[in-house]
């Protein structure tokens, strides 16, 4: 999958291999919660955590982080699991904390015989005054010195299902008045009298992100554990906990970098979750959503996600890259691998008045050979039939041409692509007036699209045989907010999303080959863009992305 540039955790990685800090080995691990499907952010996080590994010969664990059984769900981790895959890693091992809860229950149990923890009393509120401010102390809890016995006593009880949801927590017991609040007393276990999707009901409490992910990190041999900013302030208490464990090995290094957002789009799951509720995408694989599954819908190739998020850089500052980068990444691995077709997705009927009849009086089909991928000459070429009466867009023909119009209108001569020089005539109109039919001839000596006596024209148009066309849907895409960092205005990103993000042409005429294109296949509509085939929905295309240089106006 290639080599992540060097970064300063490449830095730290080989620092640590070179003093021997962990043997020399290298474990990452990658750990969602199971809370949603991944984004373009997570996808950043899974090229640094498995790149790492992979540039350094270790190995990377798949960790479903499922500690929260209130907005966890096994469809969750099913979508995690294919989506890592399609982006092209393979986990050395799918692990959950979960399967850990029996093991961090004993060392909690430990923690409190040791002094290291207590079971407060106090209500959330009434915890979270307690803990201060930045130059504010700390409250030391009235449950803070009871005694080791007591406590353990309580969290049997806790674990057993006695408590009501709310009325107990474990909290280690460090120092209430450390400038940093992590360590202010942090809670380790709450009470949940709910079922996890893995554990059933055999637990009344859960342990905190905190108290699980260090120890997770610890029991699976990790060395070094990659994740975002907002974490930095929680390393601290990574270490505390892990300081107080008996470890056979190293501690695993907690290694924080700036999360990657993009314009026009929000990477948080718990926004993504509320346009997905509030139906304003069809699900979380829309193909407007920034989640790996809409971006796979929407002809996103793995290939290049991977290569814009190693090629950002991975630093400690955040910042906010452009979708307009993402999408050239996309671009170049379609303008190598897209077969090319034609599309109209504006149909208007252009009948070329002099085009011959054969003996019975049917038109005559000519076939054009014209190539799969100028690109690509293995690809080959495909039979593009052609006849008397066609489609083309709407857009290519102006009754009245403004100024610098060049494609077609009476009089004008162009190119239809690869076959033929026409000319228009005259039109049929509707009642309303509107253009519904343009009239036109061609010039048989213009075969392949080259006038005999060499003379030029300044357009070249795209079109389909009317004959032969089979019917589709395009599916064009604007961004999802208006906003280039949504929510900076008031604070709220969803006051910048963008009513019409999508629209759905269900007239397109395409060229008949596009009926044997395959679900998720990406072609090039010539002169129109890249267009994905849904894959649940044949017919169904979604602009992946525009062309960047459209051919001859
Ligand atoms: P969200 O706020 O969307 O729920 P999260 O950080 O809580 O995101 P997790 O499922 O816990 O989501 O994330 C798994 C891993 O992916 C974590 O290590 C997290 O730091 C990383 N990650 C999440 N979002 C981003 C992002 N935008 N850029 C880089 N890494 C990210
Ligand atoms: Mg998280
Ligand atoms: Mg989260």
């Amino acid at each position: 999958a290639g080599t992540t540039p060097s970064n300063f955790i490449s830095d730290i990685v080989a620092g640590d291999i070179e003093r021997g800090t962990h043997g020399g080995r290298v474990q990452t691990r990658f750990p969602p919660e199971p809370n949603g499907f991944l984004h373009i952010g997570h996808a950043k996080a899974i090229v640094v955590d498995f790149g790492t590994a992979q540039d350094f010969g270790g190995t990377c664990y798949l960790r479903l982080d499922d500690t929260n059984p209130e907005t966890e769900e096994e469809a969750f981790v099913d979508s995690i699991v294919g989506d890592i895959a399609w982006l092209g890693y393979e986990p050395a091992e799918v692990c959950h904390a979960s399967d850990y809860f029996e093991q961090l229950y004993t060392w909690a149990e430990d923690f409190i015989s040791r002094g290291l923890a207590y079971v407060d009393e106090q209500d959330s509120e009434t915890i979270s005054a307690g803990r201060g401010g930045y130059g504010k102390p700390g409250i030391e809890s009235p449950f803070r010195d009871r005694s080791p016995e007591e406590s353990l006593e309580i969290f049997r009880g806790m674990r057993a299902g006695k408590f009501p949801d709310g009325s107990r927590v474990l909290r280690a017991r460090i120092d209430m008045q450390h400038e940093n609040m992590q360590l202010r007393d942090p809670i380790m276990y709450r009470i949940r009298n709910m079922s996890h999707h893995r554990t059933g009901d055999t637990w009344a409490i859960y342990p905190t992100y905190d108290w699980a992910h260090g120890q997770s990190d610890a029991i699976e041999g990790v060395t070094h554990s990659i994740c975002t900013l907002e974490f930095e302030t929680h390393r601290p208490l990574y270490e505390w906990f892990l300081s107080h464990l008996e470890l056979e090995q190293a501690p695993p290094k907690q290694i924080e970098f700036a999360r990657l957002e993009l314009t026009h789009t929000v990477t948080s799951k718990r926004r993504l979750a509320r346009l997905v509720a509030d139906g304003v995408v069809d699900g979380w694989d829309d193909a407007r959503m920034p989640t790996l599954s809409g971006l796979r819908r929407r002809g996103y190739p793995a290939e290049a996600i991977r290569s814009f998020c190693r090629e950002v850089g991975t630093t400690r500052t955040n910042s906010r890259h452009s979708i307009e980068a993402l999408e050239s990444y996309v671009r170049k691995v379609h303008n190598v691998r897209a077969q090319r077709r034609m599309a109209v997705l504006h149909p208007l009927r252009l009948v070329l008045d002099n085009w011959p009849s054969d003996a019975d009086g049917n038109p005559v089909v000519e076939y054009f050979e014209v190539a799969n991928n100028p690109e690509r000459e293995e690809d080959g070429t495909r039979q593009v039939a052609f006849s008397g009466e066609l489609w083309i867009e709407q857009e290519d023909f102006a009754e009245v041409p403004p100024p610098k119009y060049f494609r077609l209108s009476p009089g004008r001569e162009v190119r239809l692509r690869g076959a033929y020089l026409v000319t228009a005539t005259t039109v049929d109109k509707d009642d309303d007036g509107n253009v519904v039919t343009v009239h036109a001839t061609y010039d048989p000596a213009s075969k392949g699209g080259t006038a005999a006596d060499g003379r030029k024209v300044k357009s070249t148009m795209h079109w389909v045989s009317a004959h032969h066309a089979v019917d589709g849907t395009a599916a064009l895409y604007g961004r999802l907010f208006t906003a280039e960092a949504p929510g900076e205005r008031t604070g709220e990103a969803l006051d910048d999303l963008n009513p019409d993000s999508r629209e759905l042409l269900t007239a397109c005429r395409l060229e008949a080959a596009l009926a044997d294109a395959t679900p998720g296949e990406v072609v090039q509509f010539e002169r129109l863009g890249y267009f994905a085939v849904d894959p649940d929905q044949p017919g169904l295309f979604h602009r992946t992305v525009g062309l960047r240089d459209e051919w001859a106006a």
